[in-house]
């Protein structure tokens, strides 16, 4: 059966489907925006594809014709029909029917050989932030992420310091990846249409990358100093070696009665690593 965005109208009706709007359920209807996003998501035939909330299968459909498997995290079991009759001449998809936050995704990873990992997919806006937390902090090796997120959110993804839009995410997702958008997207592609304006953006994992000496340090440390973003470094940091921030500050020209909102990947790895070490230094 060759898919069409119009016989996925027609199969959700058939199966009486109704959206849940608590599970972020906006599902694309536009070809041309699956034919971009797997365009610009360059996927090669060694390529493990992960997709989070594959939703009626639109993108899945698409992914498994170019990717060498595709596998699916999908909370809503009603879907499961749905997925069942599109996917059905589909041997290298895989839809498990779970929570994508509680999952072993590792686990479920570990069963499948392939050259890249990426994850390619249409996020629940809800949970956006918790699913790339996931997929840092269980470090899951993908290589890049195509993904489609609120356009709020992406602005904040791909913040520059001093901008209203940086926050410690901006910092994490720069320090592990190159964050770039890709497109705007609107409202009209998707049933049922959303209240939010949409962007695909894209990011990669960096090939070189500044070593942190101690990782969970150096999280902790932006976590922090973003505590109450109008406080300054000074009040936020009171328990860590000030003495040591204000000499690596001072270099960056500098001092503690800056935010964390003015200070880049680059001067918060400095300050993790001098104090990690006890001196001051720019390594
Ligand atoms: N990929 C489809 C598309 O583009 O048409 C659907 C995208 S829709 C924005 C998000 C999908 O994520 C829905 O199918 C929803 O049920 C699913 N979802 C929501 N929360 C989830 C979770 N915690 N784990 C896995 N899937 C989830």
């Amino acid at each position: 059966m060759e898919y069409s965005p119009k016989k996925l109208s027609d199969i959700l009706e058939r199966h009486g489907f109704n959206f849940k709007k608590s599970f972020g359920q906006n599902f694309i209807v536009d070809e041309n925006i699956i034919d971009a996003i797997i365009y610009k998501a360059k996927i090669t035939p060694n390529t493990l594809v992960l997709e989070i909330g594959p939703g009626a299968g639109a993108l899945t459909y698409k992914l498994s014709e170019v990717a060498k498997n595709v596998l699916c995290f999908e909370i809503d079991t009603k879907l499961k029909p749905v997925l069942q009759e599109l996917l059905k001449e589909k041997r290298n998809v895989e839809v498990v029917f779970e929570d994508f936050l509680t999952a072993n995704v590792k686990e479920k990873l570990s069963s499948y050989t392939y050259e890249t990992l990426y994850v390619v997919a249409n996020l629940p806006y809800y949970i956006t932030t918790p699913i790339i937390m996931k997929l840092i902090e269980e470090k899951i090796p993908v290589s890049k992420i195509v993904i489609m997120v609120q356009k709020e959110v992406g602005d904040r993804f791909k913040a520059s310091p001093g901008t209203k839009d940086y926050s410690s995410l901006s910092i994490f997702l720069n320090y592990y990846f190159e964050v770039k958008k890709l497109m705007d997207v609107s409202k009209h592609v998707f049933i049922p249409k959303p209240n939010v304006d949409s962007i695909i953006i894209e990011m990669k994992k960096k090939e070189t990358q500044r070593k942190v000496i101690d990782e969970e340090y150096f999280f902790k440390l932006i976590r922090d100093s973003f505590k109450q973003k109008r406080k300054t470094i000074k009040n936020n940091l009171k328990e860590y070696p000030l003495e040591i921030i204000e000499q690596v500050l001072k270099k960056n020209g500098f001092d503690l009665s800056v935010r964390a909102e003015q200070l880049s990947l680059d001067i918060f790895i400095d300050i993790a690593n001098s104090v990690s070490k006890g001196v001051c230094s720019n390594d």
